[in-house]
């Protein structure tokens, strides 16, 4: 199973939750996991979801090793571009390491839903 990481600013929480239960039964289909409270939220939508610590408390750093090691199969990251956050370099550590590794990001909806499609086709393909 593919292993996918949801993360959401505060400020895009919201917008996580109601593209999670928009997708649903796609995001099945992987192996879930998530930041601290972006995952707490995920989770009162019955899926499965691997929780890793808050991200002020390092949870992006631990989302960018997984990425760095290959374990990722994609990222979707709603960042709040209109906020200041604390771990603002741990944020941009994790795009960078995705570029790094070629790892594929979706850092709005519109771009998380192309992402979902083309996952879930490439295992619909078995790859
Ligand atoms: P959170 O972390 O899911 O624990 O809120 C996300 C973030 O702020 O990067």
């Amino acid at each position: 199973m593919k292993t996918l990481a949801l993360i959401a600013h505060d400020g895009m929480k919201a917008e996580m939750v109601a593209f999670v239960k928009d997708h649903i039964d796609i995001l099945r289909k992987f192996k879930l996991v998530a930041t601290g409270t972006t995952g707490s939220h995920i989770q009162r939508t019955g899926l499965d979801v691997e929780l890793k610590l808050s991200g002020p408390k390092g949870g992006d750093a631990q989302i960018a090793s997984l990425a760095a090691e290959a374990q990722l199969a994609g990222i979707i990251f709603f960042r709040d571009a209109l906020g200041k956050h604390p771990h603002e370099p741990d944020v941009q550590m994790l795009l960078r390491i995705c570029d790094v590794h070629n790892v594929p990001l979706a850092t709005n909806p519109a771009t998380a839903k192309y992402l979902l499609i083309g996952m879930a086709e490439l295992i619909e393909q078995g790859k």
